[in-house]
């Protein structure tokens, strides 16, 4: 058993996505996939109270992965060390990714399974509810040239804008787009034409300097559109073949300074980042550098914070600072960053019943809700959290409008 617990916990600290873990098995290892809402769950009062007050049309998941190995000729890629089992930490994290995602593995059955599953998902909220897709470019060198082996994933634009365009009920869609690539701003203008709703980066895994100033030219050009950039910031454990310290929340001063509407994933939930606005190396949890920049009123208007994995175990310490700071709460968007929740031992329910940040008569169903359908159990679970009588207000869940384009 503990060798089992040690290797899992290996796999995760590599999570390319996962942005490290606090692994706990008391909620079992793999999730179950199963598929329809059996109606006592579907009308269950947590679950109906969960939609209470909120308009579906507003309500966008504002932060979910794509993945899959390319076999619908997509393009979607994933670095093959990810697959060689005597690398247990790539191999056991796919192994999560994929049965979070509930996919169908067999050869050719990938891709499509992928945005299957996801769709199904989707069908089981209300109408109008969407989520955000993020594509994932390369890692690149610093003439802006793709560095396959030293990236995790590649997810084209092209195949993401494609996913939203044949699925418009459900799907917007982020691009992704690295600032040192010579067509950067060729792409983005490409990708606002169809229909980008943002920018994603990852800077410690796609080697993104975001206090750099060859980012200039594109931060002008994000501003002059007003095309949101949703940077990962804070620790990413997996992905960090770059350095932690381009997730420094405080290095994206410099797009928040040009003008562009930042989003700060995670609020910045992991590790410590060296507070640059002292002499000496004094490092501080990165989500007290990411309220250092939220409680500056320059960045009032264009700086705000998705709260995507909070609850995962080795980043809830933040969930009662967010429900408490109600004067923070406009500048907030609900995100779940799918597949994760669907990676069992990622949140551990009773630990957040432990706080008294969840009712015990919550734990049952969310457990349930879970294995079925992921989104929502993300939803549920996010609008259950209160800290003494206080959750997070409608308008941290109804995140369309931010990312409304102008006309
Ligand atoms: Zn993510």
């Amino acid at each position: 058993m503990m060798k089992r617990r040690l290797f899992l916990g290996a796999g995760c600290a590599a999570g390319a996505l996962a942005s490290g873990c606090d692994f706990s098995l008391r909620d079992g290892v793999f999730n179950a996939c199963r598929a329809d809402l059996p109606t006592d769950l579907r009308d269950h009062p947590l679950v109906t109270s969960a939609w209470r007050g909120l308009n579906p049309e507003k309500v966008w998941d504002t932060h979910c992965h794509v993945f899959g190995d390319g076999d619908s000729g997509s393009g979607l890629w994933y670095n093959p060390r990810l697959e060689q089992i005597w690398r247990p930490r790539g191999y056991v994290q796919r192994e999560f990714y994929v049965n979070a995602s509930c996919v169908d593995e067999t050869p050719g059955n990938v891709d499509k399974s992928f945005v299957e599953r996801l769709l199904g998902k989707c069908l089981g909220m209300p109408p109008g509810f969407h989520v955000l897709l993020f594509a994932f470019d390369w890692a690149r060198d610093d003439a802006g040239a793709p560095m396959p082996e030293r990236s995790t994933f590649h997810v084209p634009d092209t195949y993401v804008a494609k996913l939203a365009k044949n699925h418009p009920a459900h799907f917007e869609w982020a691009a992704s787009i690295h600032p040192y690539d010579p067509k950067a701003l060729d792409r983005l203008d490409a990708a606002v034409e169809k229909g980008a709703r943002a920018v994603k980066w990852l800077p410690s895994a796609q080697n993104i300097d975001p206090a750099d100033a060859r980012c200039d030219r594109f931060y002008a050009r994000l501003a002059a559109l007003q095309l949101p950039l949703i940077a990962h910031a804070g620790d990413e454990r997996a992905v960090h073949d770059f350095g932690e310290h381009l997730g420094n929340p405080l290095r994206l001063r410099r797009p928040l300074d040009a003008g562009v509407k930042v989003v700060v994933a995670h609020c910045a939930s992991l590790g410590e980042g060296q507070d640059t606005d002292r002499a000496g190396k004094v490092m501080l949890p990165n989500f007290e550098l990411f309220a250092r920049l939220l409680e500056d009123p320059n960045y009032r208007k264009n700086l705000v914070g998705d709260i995507a994995a909070i609850t995962q175990g080795n980043r809830m310490n933040v969930v009662p600072i967010l429900l408490e700071r109600s004067d923070w709460h406009a500048r907030l968007l609900n995100a779940s960053d799918y597949p994760l929740p669907g990676v069992v031992p990622l949140i551990y329910l009773k630990s957040l019943f432990d706080q008294k940040l969840l009712d015990p008569e919550a734990l049952e169903p969310l457990r349930r809700l879970r294995e079925i359908n992921v989104l929502l159990f993300d939803l549920v679970l996010k609008r259950s959290l209160s800290l003494n009588g206080r959750g997070f207000p409608a308008a941290v869940f109804e995140t369309a409008p931010f990312f409304k384009r102008p006309t």
